[in-house]
């Protein structure tokens, strides 16, 4: 059976953290999803489509990874492509905290899908997608935090 792993998140855009754990999560798994969560109410800088492109065009070099969108619970969205992994990446004590109790009460919902986190590399600790937005937003370079492949966003 396939080892497929889900990468939840908002990715607005997909920066250079995400896409190293994705990367190094590769050694881990046959397949890792990176699911785009859809929330009706939540205003995003980059439209769906957008942030789906961005993200395609970063992996294209690979076939292991996938790019999806899904509403509503991330273990509901496992389940239904047969993923038996969530993947998360840990930046901070802070990041921890919260990943902690989303970890827990996801595997209270279900026992069969487990979360597997990686610690950032230190030169991505600092990176989020809400300063990059800042810095895009404000005409500033935000080049050196994002994918080589999407350098002309
Ligand atoms: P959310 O909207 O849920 O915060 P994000 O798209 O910001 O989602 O992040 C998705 C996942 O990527 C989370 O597990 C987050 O901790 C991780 N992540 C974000 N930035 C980095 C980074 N610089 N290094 C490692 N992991 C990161």
């Amino acid at each position: 059976m396939d080892r497929i792993a889900v990468f939840p998140g908002s990715f607005d855009p997909i920066t250079l953290g995400h896409e190293s754990i994705v990367r190094r999560a590769l050694s881990l798994f046959d397949q890792v999803v990176v699911a785009i969560g859809v929330n009706a109410n939540k205003k995003y800088y980059f439209d769906l489509e957008q942030r789906k492109t961005l993200i395609e065009e970063t992996f294209a070099d690979t076939d292991r990874v996938k790019v999806d969108t899904y509403q509503g619970l991330t273990i509901n969205y496992c389940q239904s492509i047969g993923a038996r992994f969530i993947l998360r990446g840990l930046r901070s004590g802070i990041d921890f905290e919260y990943e902690k109790a989303i970890g827990q009460m996801n595997h209270a919902l279900n026992h069969d899908i487990e979360t597997y986190f990686l610690l950032t590399l230190p030169e991505h600790a600092a990176i989020n997608s809400t300063i990059v937005r800042d810095i895009l937003r404000n005409g500033g370079e935000a080049r050196q935090f994002l994918p080589a492949s999407i350098h002309s966003i």
